[in-house]
């Protein structure tokens, strides 16, 4: 609750106390103007099971890594307000421009993860993005305990990441997260959302491992 209230409270001076760029210390947004530049966009990914499609933003490299590991330690508003409108043109190119079109969602973080730094990092850019291109955003899943869960059976462990529909789902979903580095969360999300009721999951990724590509 802690990092919430700071989070919200940097949004609310910032216009006074512009912010360092946390690549490369200038002022003015995080990414700042030129480090905005340097960012790849994402490889056309591969299929991932589940998913009726699957867009990623930028390439996860060097370049965007400090962007991600602040949105993922810190909460990243200002990576998050200098990359929603980005994101939002992707989302229309991927599924139209009609408004609401599908509901947005995201796959939750651990609930350990999200108590500890006070927020889930996919829920937030979730949410923003959702504000920024005016469309509904709803939570739908919730996640069972993972990988570093101790005390589960290595049948259960060896599942991986799994997530469970919060009540039934309709019409087409776009699950939204932060890295794509296997697929392998938003295959587990595709899935739990199709056996909630979904006719259509469309995954997207901020940014996404050259390793997905298929080129
Ligand atoms: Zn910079």
């Amino acid at each position: 609750m802690r990092q919430r209230l700071r989070t919200f409270f940097d949004s609310l001076i910032e216009p006074w106390f512009p912010t360092s760029c946390v690549r490369c210390g200038d002022v003015g947004g995080s990414p700042c103007r030129s480090c905005r530049e340097d960012l790849s966009p994402a490889h056309v990914l591969g299929e991932i099971p589940q998913l009726d499609d699957v867009v990623a933003l930028v390439a996860y490299d060097d370049v965007s890594r400090p962007f991600i590991a602040d949105l993922k330690f810190h909460g990243g508003w200002s990576t998050v307000r200098a990359l929603a409108p980005a994101l939002a043109v992707l989302l229309d190119e991927t599924v139209g421009t009609d408004r609401p079109g599908p509901l947005l969602t995201w796959a939750p973080t651990t609930p350990d993860r999200a108590r500890q730094r006070g927020f889930d990092q996919a829920e937030v850019l979730a949410r923003a993005l959702a504000s920024h291109s005016g469309r509904p955003v709803r939570r739908l899943l919730d996640r069972r305990p993972g990988l570093h869960q101790t005390g589960r059976t290595r049948q259960e462990r060896s599942r991986g990441v799994q997530f469970e529909p919060r009540g039934p789902v309709a019409g087409a979903i776009v699950v939204v997260d932060d890295v794509l580095t296997t697929g392998a969360t938003l295959s587990a999300a595709g899935h739990a959302l199709r056996r909630g009721g979904a006719s259509a999951v469309v995954g997207l990724s901020l940014a996404a491992t050259p390793e997905h590509s298929k080129d």
